[in-house]
């Protein structure tokens, strides 16, 4: 069976299908429209008086309590990619030294098209032709695994009854806000949670995470409300907007940033569809996986690419 698998999307998704289908001996590659490694679970650097600065400006942390992502994070944790950071409870989870660190290291172990964004792909005769910019790729086999508004549009032409269920997936936004101060700020605890009424849904002093940079950082996510009423303003404006609303909930005194920045996730959270951890469509050879098919998180997203592995090598026999 001379399979070969194209994977469009390399968040925790596309690479734990990827990870799965090289072990069981099948040819996958990967295209990623992000310059690096991460997807949600990304990591922003910047220089402030030449250090450098690493933010975890998507996925702050991350729980596990499936049985077998358990164990892949307990290998993760002896390798040194993740740690647990109780500041956020029991069963949470880091990456080491950044948040992006066990999607690096499974991307180190398979090939991935950075900087590679597709668009159209199409099924053709027996075979899918994935297109970027600049090149094309035929592939027995395609896995789309990227969220599911973007999914939605990519294909619409291929398999438009998969377009119309993905179409009707509601991802609240998050404007996330990085924050570098000269000295630590006077907020005894290391992280914040607001409630849904609060503008901060969750604030966290990044350099108290484990393996961290020394300088006092801060990542403030705003509530999915706040985030839809500040959505279309310019990014400096809503990163001095959030800071604000962030000092007057922690209720500590305004301090000048030393760097201040701000970013846009439009598709954060999903609600999740219910149904398998995967999609399937055998006549076609497509699979569809990501967090919003099984729960809105680094371990669904995990459940849900290996679920889609397992179906293409339960194909495969
Ligand atoms: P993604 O990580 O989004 O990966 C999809 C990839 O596809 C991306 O890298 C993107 O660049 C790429 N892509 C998209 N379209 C194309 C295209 N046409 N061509 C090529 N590439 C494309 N989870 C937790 O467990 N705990 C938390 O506390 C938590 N907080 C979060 C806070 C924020 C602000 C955000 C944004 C997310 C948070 N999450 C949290 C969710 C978690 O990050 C996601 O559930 C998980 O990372 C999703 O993985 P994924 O592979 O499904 O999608």
């Amino acid at each position: 069976d001379a399979r070969s698998v194209g994977i469009v999307g390399a968040g925790m998704a596309g690479l734990a299908c990827a990870t799965r289908l090289a072990e069981a001996g099948i040819a996958v590659t990967l295209f990623d429209k992000g310059r690096g490694p991460g997807g949600r679970m990304a990591t922003r650097r910047a220089e402030i008086a030449g250090e450098m600065l690493h933010f975890d400006h998507g996925a702050q942390y991350f729980t596990a309590r499936d049985e077998d992502f358990k164990r892949q994070v307990l290998a993760w944790e002896k390798a040194g990619y993740a740690a647990r950071w109780p500041a956020a409870g029991d069963e949470a989870w880091v990456g080491i030294p950044a948040m992006n660190a066990p999607i690096k290291a499974m991307a180190k172990a398979v090939e991935v098209h950075w900087a590679t964004r597709i668009d159209p792909v199409e099924w053709e005769g027996d075979e899918w032709i994935i297109r970027s910019d600049t090149a094309e790729h035929r592939f027995t086999d395609l896995v789309v695994a990227i969220p599911a508004e973007q999914a939605a549009v990519l294909l619409a032409d291929a398999e438009p009854d998969f377009a119309v269920e993905a179409g009707s997936v509601r991802s609240a936004p998050c404007w996330a806000v990085m924050a570098a101060f000269a000295k630590p700020l006077a907020f005894s605890r290391d992280a914040l949670k607001g409630n849904e009424q609060q503008p901060v849904s969750w604030a966290v002093r990044n350099s108290a995470k484990p393996g961290r940079d020394a300088m006092e950082s801060w990542v403030i996510h705003a509530s999915p409300h706040r985030s839809r009423e500040v959505l279309d303003l310019p990014k400096e404006a809503v990163a001095k907007l959030l800071l604000a609303d962030f000092f007057a909930q922690a209720q500590i005194d305004p301090v000048e940033p030393e760097h201040l920045a701000a970013h846009r996730w439009l598709y954060a959270m999903a609600e999740p569809v219910s149904g398998a951890a995967s999609r399937r469509w055998e006549a076609k050879r497509l699979g569809v996986c990501g967090d919003w098919l099984v729960a809105p998180r680094v371990e669904g997203a995990w459940l849900s690419g290996r679920h889609a592995a397992e179906r293409i090598i339960a194909a495969a026999r």
